[in-house]
């Protein structure tokens, strides 16, 4: 059968054809309605393009459904264009059993098939592309919820380092100003006590001051927002500039520091020296805490291939295998409560339990790893600790460039007030 011949069988059909489809479609009269005019369109389309042989006249209106479709018919993917144009062709095959005899309604299906395989193939592509940016919008949305994210975290962490922070300034400064106050007002016989008092303050404000700056830095470990400005440096010159610092609690202590020059203490590598020296201090006060009067650390090292290892090792209580790795985490620390009024250096004397986290968070911020061994704790026969550390050898620093902006916000919050020269601890 020709194209002509069908169409010609078809165009008087317009009605039967519609009221056949219609009510295969819809599930009440409103609907009904409203799918009308569409449907009629669409039966004049199809004949349009048998007539000329040109499958594309019915894309506009396939356009239009699949675009149509809201946002929640693509989610529940339920009403697909697919899924109409399947209950059309069926509906129109039963419309051509229920007027035409069998052969020639199987031939005029067949005349119809080709146009039916383009309509589906058109829908698919035009359905899939619909599904793609309905997800790529998703994605983007997603995204930004991420980011924003990401903004509102590194904005708690400098509001907090900044509200931290101010109140101790202004400590600090009144400190400052009442002793300056005190030696031009007070009378020559009263200063000496209450200069001693203020020195009191001070070293409050001091300590304050030393655990805000831990809390701040977990919370930038934390949030992966430690950021490593690297140079090179030589181990040797933190180590050294440690004993210099730690030299007055050493002897308050009665302890040796042994620090021998093993190979790679000399060598320079690439990191964040300042940020290296505060891990390595945290883990030579540690093993000042945790050992006895009299005790001995050393510092010992190698080189292994691409990293250089950092050894420190104490004569003091050690470490129980079961806390060896807890105390690597945040407040994770094995002491009582009750010792941690005490001093700094004192024996035992327990911190916050941040020393050994920051200390972590720093080397591997580096690409480095920590780790501890000791035959468990013991106060009598004591065991000691052996602290290593595995810092790979960089030439160079790594690649830059990545949102630094944060991190100098931060920084501004992190400095030490202009009337105390540098960082307390
Ligand atoms: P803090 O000393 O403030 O409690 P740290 O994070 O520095 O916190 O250390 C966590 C815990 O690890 C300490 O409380 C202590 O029990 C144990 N520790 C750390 N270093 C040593 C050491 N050198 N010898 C024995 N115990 C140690």
């Amino acid at each position: 059968m020709g194209a002509m011949d069908a169409v010609s069988l078809l165009e008087p059909l317009r009605e039967e054809w519609l009221k056949a489809v219609v009510a295969a479609l819809a599930d009440d009269e409103i609907t009904a309605l409203g799918l009308r005019p569409q449907m009629e369109r669409f039966y004049g389309l199809l004949l349009q393009s048998v007539r000329t042989g040109e499958p594309t006249l019915v894309d506009s209106i396939l356009h239009n459904w699949v675009w149509s479709q809201t946002i929640t018919d693509l989610e529940s993917e339920k009403a697909s264009v697919i899924e109409v144009l399947q209950r059309i062709l069926t509906a129109t095959m039963k419309f051509l059993h229920a007027h035409f005899p069998p052969s020639e309604a199987f031939e005029l299906l067949m005349a119809l098939q080709p146009y039916f395989v383009h309509m589906v193939e058109y829908a698919a592509a035009q359905e899939m592309h619909a599904h793609l940016e309905h997800s790529t919008a998703q994605l983007e949305h997603l995204q930004e919820e991420l980011q924003q994210l990401e903004r509102s975290k590194s904005e708690f962490v400098s509001l907090a380092a900044h509200e931290l922070k101010t109140p101790l300034t202004v400590i600090e400064g009144y400190s400052a100003m009442l002793k300056e106050a005190i030696l031009e007002l007070a009378p020559v016989e009263a200063q000496e006590r209450l200069l001693a008092l203020l020195e009191g303050v001070s070293r409050g404000t001091g300590r304050i001051r030393e655990i805000v700056d831990d809390l701040i830095d977990i919370l930038l470990i934390d949030n992966r927002m430690l950021k490593l400005a690297f140079q090179p440096f030589w181990l040797d010159q933190i180590f050294r500039s440690l004993a210099d610092e730690l030299a007055p609690a050493l002897s308050e202590r009665s302890i040796t520091l042994h620090i021998r020059r093993f190979p790679g203490i000399e060598r320079v590598i690439f990191g964040d020296a300042l940020r290296l020296r505060q891990a390595f201090r945290n883990l030579l006060v540690n093993a000042i805490k945790y050992t006895p009067d009299g005790g001995r650390i050393t510092v010992d090292g190698k080189l292994l291939p691409g990293f250089v290892e950092v050894v420190i090792k104490d004569t003091g209580i050690g470490i129980a295998l079961e806390d060896q790795r807890r105390i690597f985490d945040k407040f994770g620390h094995s002491g009582s409560p009750l010792t941690h009024s005490s001093g700094k250096i004192k024996f035992k004397g327990g911190g916050p339990g941040l020393g050994l986290p920051i200390a972590k968070g720093i080397i591997e911020a580096h690409g480095g790893s920590i780790w501890v061994e000791s035959r468990g704790r013991d106060e009598h026969t004591l065991p000691g600790s052996t602290f290593h550390v595995l810092l790979p050898l960089r030439d160079e620093p790594p690649g830059e460039g990545d949102e630094s902006g944060v991190f100098l916000k931060i920084a501004s919050y992190l400095k030490s007030p202009p009337w105390k020269g540098g960082k307390s601890s």
